[in-house]
């Protein structure tokens, strides 16, 4: 069955037969975002099967008027941290009024997690992404991380993988408590037996990257995390270069990672790699993470230097319970242009074709005849509202594989 979404006042497609692009390697936003005004779209066996202007639409077995309203492609939100248990609202209030916090982070999290019975992890888990499905994110990555033992890193991928196939094994985001007084044998853990467990549920390996902090991973630490899962037939991506200019972009580019995120202090080195990396095929996609600057008070990452050296720019919600808690990608958007001086354009590239570079996707992210026929309806006229009228909840409907996935409001 066929249906024809018509009526549409701007269509936002990054498809180059419309002048955008989904293509990193063509530079992002900078050829437009394909825009069709009065358009149409129709969809067929959960895929885009025409767009154009609605003038000279076909027909379909179903016709939805959508009222002049914007279609862009679903967000991909290419960095969540969705499958948890535990509270640290208090942490962050205490972050905020500059209290003395004295609680115990992420080891609150991961205390909280081992705790949590299964049924517990998977309604947090659904919950948030049906949070994330009702603003418009229609591809979701979630990483392990939380767990640190065997058991617990291959629950969390197995709810994970129930929610999404792009699930990423973390059990290198920090060095748990029991084992600070041996770090290797931690990292033979992670490396090994709670690998094993844990990669039939995932497709990427991930690691947290930050010799500056003291239970984050060095240079030769993250390397060997990285190169055993891609021995075990996983994809890399890395946390880098958040606290401070740090190895990890470099290290990212020397394994072929997909993306690395957060990307906060960088040096000229750094920005090189990233933009050498795409010299012959795939390279290394720089995803910028500005909620959790946002929601721990520090400077922004420099988007404006990455994308005049030509490297792709994916935006992302990093949503967690400790260094920031949003789940919405229109939030992100309006945090990218306001904070870091993206154009309106750039940054909605940036959260669904530069996410699904961030993530190895061809399928998703623009709006080419072939697509996922995932959309996101804003009950605005242009893209231009995203950032024009920050949290206001403009995502009126959303269709994912080509099927209404939320009520029409
Ligand atoms: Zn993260």
């Amino acid at each position: 069955m066929s249906v024809l979404l018509t009526n549409i006042g701007e269509l936002v497609t990054n498809d180059p037969v419309h002048g955008g692009t989904s293509e990193p390697r063509a530079g992002g936003p900078g050829d437009g975002l394909g825009i069709v005004a009065g358009a149409a779209v129709v969809v067929e066996a959960g895929r885009i099967a025409w767009t154009g202007p609605a003038s000279s639409a076909p027909a379909a077995d179903e016709v939805v008027d959508l009222g002049g309203r914007c279609v862009l492609p679903g967000f991909v939100d290419s960095h969540s941290h969705t499958v948890f248990a535990g509270d640290r609202s208090a942490e962050f209030a205490a972050r905020m009024t500059g209290e003395p916090y004295t609680g115990g982070g992420i080891a609150n999290t991961v205390a909280a997690t081992r705790a949590a019975s299964e049924q517990a992890l998977r309604a947090r888990g659904q919950a948030l992404v049906r949070e994330m499905l009702a603003q418009g994110t229609t591809t979701v990555e979630i990483k392990s991380g939380y767990g640190q033992d065997i058991a617990t890193e291959a629950r969390m991928l197995r709810i994970a993988r129930e929610l999404t196939p792009e699930t990423t094994y973390l059990g290198a985001h920090t060095v748990p408590a029991e084992y600070a007084g041996d770090r290797a044998a931690y990292l033979h853990l992670v490396t090994g037996p709670m690998l094993a467990a844990c990669a039939p549920h995932a497709r990427w390996v991930d690691v947290f990257c930050e010799p500056a902090a003291p239970t984050a991973f060095d240079e030769d630490e993250s390397r060997a995390v990285l190169t055993a899962g891609l021995r075990a037939g996983l994809l890399a991506r890395v946390h880098g270069n958040q606290l401070s200019a740090g190895p990890g972009v470099r290290l990212a580019v020397e394994v072929g990672a997909a993306s690395v995120d957060h990307c906060t202090h960088l040096t000229d080195a750094d920005v090189d790699a990233l933009a050498g990396s795409w010299a012959d095929g795939a390279g290394t996609v720089a995803t910028l993470l500005p909620a959790i600057e946002f929601s721990t008070r520090s400077p922004y990452p420099d988007a404006r230097r990455l994308l005049a050296a030509g490297v792709p720019v994916a935006l992302a919600t990093d949503c967690n319970p400790g260094s920031g808690y949003s789940s919405s990608m229109p939030f992100v958007v309006a945090l990218a242009v306001r904070e870091m001086r993206m154009s309106p354009a750039e940054a909605l590239w940036s959260a669904t074709a530069g996410g699904a570079a961030a993530l190895r996707r061809d399928d998703v992210g623009h709006l080419r005849v072939g697509a996922r026929a995932d959309l996101t309806v804003l009950d605005a006229p242009s893209h231009l509202y995203l950032a024009y009228r920050p949290g206001v909840p403009l995502v009126s409907q959303v269709w994912k594989d080509g099927a209404r996935a939320t009520p029409p409001r």
